[in-house]
């Protein structure tokens, strides 16, 4: 093992090769499914990774990918199987970066929190339109629909999304909606057909055999039942794959919270007065709830120390919830998500908890009041 203390300085951090390769990826990637046949040079932060993961390898060693396309190769494999050591990268051994051909939830986890501000950006470009045209027009209930839009339609056709933005709520966004869906790539098609996921309502996309459909989510419910199947010809949309990760994936988590404590029979709002947080409980003394998705709680640790939510005076607690798909991959999620962010340790303003225990602690203060 090399400390960090006995690294030359030439060294490069294994956590920016990371973020930059992640970054690479996804652009790579934006621009093959463009549909263009792929021009060189190939974007700059693959040749930029490739030359620290070489300077990595050479400092331990061992070989290198000669090229980025071996690089693109080797990103197929768990980082176990890389032969490349990557200290202090926020990654676990078992982690991929493309799986058949595309980008992973790892790959956007790590694209964006370094280097991929055009995806984040886009994001938040979108999202940003719809609250401040959503607050213009005074329309809390406009911005919670597009949102349900999202999480609950990943994949529509043309016409059943004109009938719902044709809905007085959905009317006011309708041009938001439209540029967050994109074209159902061609592959999603065969045979004159496209096939939608039961468990998600997102899209099959073929495996590299062609015969063999999968859901891309990695979070999805319940990947192996099938779902609606339309005519390629109806035109089917796709939801931009950064709001797929980052609006639809945690969003299944907020509804499914959300259900559970209505319920109970107590109030709960999602993303209340224009999402100042996901989840408000309680009328009286009410509790804040943000949910979470991040598949690996090192990175979502990164992000809480880099920004934590601040909590208003009037709200009794304040919690980060671990949605349960995350909490079943990772058995000790919570416990490593605190130990890597003291900030939201219990007997903080802000705590850490699964989706499991914060059910728990509000049947408890029903209980309690009954
Ligand atoms: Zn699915």
């Amino acid at each position: 093992m090399t400390s960090p203390s006995s690294s030359p300085h030439w060294l490069p951090d294994s956590r920016i090769m990371v973020a930059q390769l992640a970054s690479g990826i996804l652009e790579y990637a934006r621009r093959t499914a463009s549909g263009e046949a792929f021009r060189l040079p190939y974007p700059a932060n693959l040749q930029l990774a490739l030359d620290r993961l070489t300077l990595l390898a050479w400092h331990q060693e061992v070989s290198a990918p000669g090229s980025v396309m071996e690089l693109l190769v080797l990103t197929q494999k768990p980082f176990r199987e890389w032969g490349i050591r990557l200290p202090d990268a926020d990654v676990d051994t078992d982690e991929t970066l493309l799986a058949y051909g595309r980008p992973t939830v790892v790959c956007e986890e790590l694209g964006r929190l370094r280097g991929d501000v055009e995806g984040e950006l886009r994001e938040n470009a979108l999202m940003g339109a719809v609250l401040d045209r959503a607050r213009a027009a005074d329309a809390p209930s406009s911005y919670v629909a597009f949102r349900e839009l999202l999480i609950r339609k990943s994949a529509i056709t043309a016409l059943d999304l004109d009938v719902r933005l044709a809905e007085p709520e959905l009317a006011l966004l309708a041009g938001e909606a439209r540029q967050a869906y994109v074209e159902a790539p061609p592959e999603a098609a065969a045979d004159g057909m496209v096939r939608t996921c039961g468990g998600c309502g997102g899209l099959l996309l073929p495996l590299d055999d062609d015969r063999t459909w999968a859901c891309e989510d990695e979070s999805c419910p319940a990947p192996g039942k099938a779902g609606e199947e339309h005519p390629a010809s109806e035109g089917v949309r796709w939801l931009r794959r950064e709001l797929r990760t980052f609006v639809t994936g945690p969003g299944r988590a907020e509804l499914r919270i959300a259900d559970a404590v209505a319920g109970r029979g107590v109030p709960v709002r999602l993303w209340p007065d224009f999402d100042t947080c996901d989840l408000s409980v309680f009328h009286e003394r009410p509790w804040m709830v943000d949910v979470k998705a991040w598949r690996n709680p090192i990175r979502l640790a990164r992000q809480l120390r880099d920004r934590l939510f601040t909590v208003p005076p009037e709200v009794e607690r304040a919690f980060v919830v671990i949605g349960r798909e995350q909490v079943k991959a990772h058995p000790r999620y919570v416990e490593r998500l605190r130990k890597a962010c003291p900030e939201v340790r219990p007997g903080r303003r802000v705590v850490a908890v699964s989706e499991a225990e914060f059910l728990r602690l509000v049947n408890q203060r029903v209980k309690a009041a009954a």
